[in-house]
């Protein structure tokens, strides 16, 4: 199960990509790629749960539509916008930011990783999210969730107890993402980390990659008298 590394990405991506096409969650900012909408998305999404942000979302893009609505609103109002999620305390961060975008770039979200996490807020995970959902580009999108599904699938190492922020992990992923395919790969793995491989009682059963998972053929008995228990 562990050798021939490549046929296994290859396999894995493949699976997941069949997947994705049947499973995929429909939310509002995967209906666009203006990539302001996907940054303030990426933004709320955030340590918050996607269906607690689709409203919320959908108000703040109709009040601030773009940079300059953000430069030319009052703190308190951007405040009010992002209080049903916790996230207050953000919006002198949100409001710095867009004085950046109008500043630097013409109000214009960047398309390079430099641009992007210069600005105030947005670390690698976001501009990645950015890149790949907002402009199309084959770079890696990983969160816990995401490293959770390859940590468990490929027996991968990782050396930190948070795998999401290993940089060895980010590398191996990013070598399956194919050309052209890699804002689909990003979304199918996300989404299959909410829906099947979860956190606890991962749904091994129902899972279409179970034949190339190394968890799974490690605790094979373990995985399905869990489904079954
Ligand atoms: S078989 Fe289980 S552990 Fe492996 S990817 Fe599927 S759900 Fe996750």
């Amino acid at each position: 199960m562990k050798e021939n590394i490549k046929l296994r990405k290859e396999l894995f991506v493949e699976t997941l990509l069949e997947w994705y096409k049947i499973n995929k969650r429909c939310f509002p900012w995967r209906k666009e790629s203006d990539p302001y909408r996907i940054l303030i998305s990426e933004l709320m999404l955030q340590r918050t749960q996607a269906r607690q942000v689709e409203p919320v979302y959908l108000e703040f893009i109709e009040r601030f539509p773009n940079a300059s609505m953000l430069v030319n609103s009052s703190i308190k109002e951007i405040e009010s916008a992002i209080y049903p999620l916790g996230l207050a305390h953000r919006a002198i961060r949100i409001r710095h930011m867009a004085e950046q975008l109008q500043d630097k770039h013409l109000g214009v979200v960047p398309d390079d990783i430099k641009g992007l996490t210069d600005l105030q807020g947005v670390g690698p995970y976001v501009a990645n999210a950015v890149l790949s959902f907002g402009f199309g580009k084959d770079v890696a999108v990983v969160d816990a969730n995401v490293a959770r599904v390859i940590v468990r699938a490929f027996t991968f190492s990782v050396r930190s107890s948070r795998p999401h922020t290993d940089r060895a992990l980010w590398s191996f992923y990013q070598e399956m993402l194919l050309s052209g395919h890699g804002p689909d790969l990003n979304r199918a793995i996300i989404d299959f980390a909410a829906a099947i491989c979860v956190a606890r009682k991962p749904l091994h059963s129902q899972c279409p990659i179970r034949g190339h998972c190394d968890y799974f053929a490690d605790h094979r008995n373990d995985c399905l008298v869990v489904q079954t228990g």
